[in-house]
């Protein structure tokens, strides 16, 4: 890095991003990582999975910069980063949201008040999870190491069920995101805000150009907060309906979009 250039990181989603969406596999992305490490460029995780499903995929990228878990609900530091809090030899990890224990009680008693009957992941084991999810066993595992928020279902599902869930769950500060297969209860905590405290950790040393890239609306927040926001294409060869300024859309859909993105962050 000379001397006046600005420091630069890249925030990425995973699912449909990273990796691909059935799959899993990063492909094209992975030779990707490969090069802005060797430029010494970051490349931060950010998405909806947990910390245990992110060390799996970090583990196979060798990567070693800080990760945004849970949808911006805590962000991992690594061992030995620079001006770290953590102790000698420990992870640091700042938490902006609820704890597990809190979000899964609030759940259970929205449900209770509601007459809505939910299954969290929290109550089901590795096999369910696996079947509810179409995960393998190991995969379900991880996807049930929960730090701070629940995914669950809900039987029977209706509109107006939902409704009546967020709005018994709004005042305990919980609320709600809807994916494509079950529903996720969280803290009033998000993306942007995860994000935006990475940037600042790295600001402490010098200024910081970011770069972010993701695939779905559910990416907002983090790409609101990054000064160089990018999407790849989706599996229908579509853009998410995102404006903002600047938006690159990639030509690729997701770790075949995901080495422009990299193109972006490593150009002179
Ligand atoms: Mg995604």
């Amino acid at each position: 890095m000379s001397g006046n250039q600005k420091r630069r990181l890249l925030f990425t989603d995973i699912d449909g991003t990273l990796v691909a969406h059935d799959t899993y596999d990063p492909g094209p992305s992975a030779g990707a990582v490969a090069r802005l490490q060797l430029a010494e460029i970051p490349v931060v995780l950010c998405s909806a999975k947990t910390r245990a499903e992110q060390e799996a995929l970090r583990a196979r990228l060798k990567l070693d910069d800080p990760y945004v878990v849970e949808n911006g609900a805590g962000v991992v530091f690594p061992v030995g980063f620079p001006g770290g809090r953590a102790g000698e030899g420990e992870q640091e990890l700042v938490t902006f949201g609820l704890s597990y224990r809190e979000v899964r009680e609030g759940l259970e008693q929205a449900a209770r008040e509601t007459g809505v009957t939910v299954k969290g992941f929290g109550g089901l084991s590795v096999e369910e999870v696996s079947d509810l999810t179409g995960l393998s066993l190991t995969s379900a595992a991880k996807a049930r190491t929960r730090e701070f928020t629940e995914t669950f279902v809900i039987e029977d599902p209706t509109s107006e069920s939902e409704a009546r869930l967020a709005a018994h769950l709004e005042p305990l500060g919980i609320g709600l995101l809807r994916g494509a297969r079950y529903w996720m209860a969280l803290g009033k905590h998000d993306k942007a805000q995860a994000v935006r405290y990475v940037i600042s950790r790295y600001e402490e040393f010098g200024p910081v150009k970011s770069y972010g890239v993701g695939d779905s609306a559910g990416d907002l927040g983090m790409l609101e907060a990054v000064d160089i926001p990018m999407l790849v294409q989706r599996s229908d060869g579509s853009w998410a309906d995102l404006e903002l300024p600047g938006l690159m859309r990639l030509q690729g859909i997701g770790p075949e979009g995901w080495p422009q993105a990299a193109d972006a962050a490593l150009a002179p």
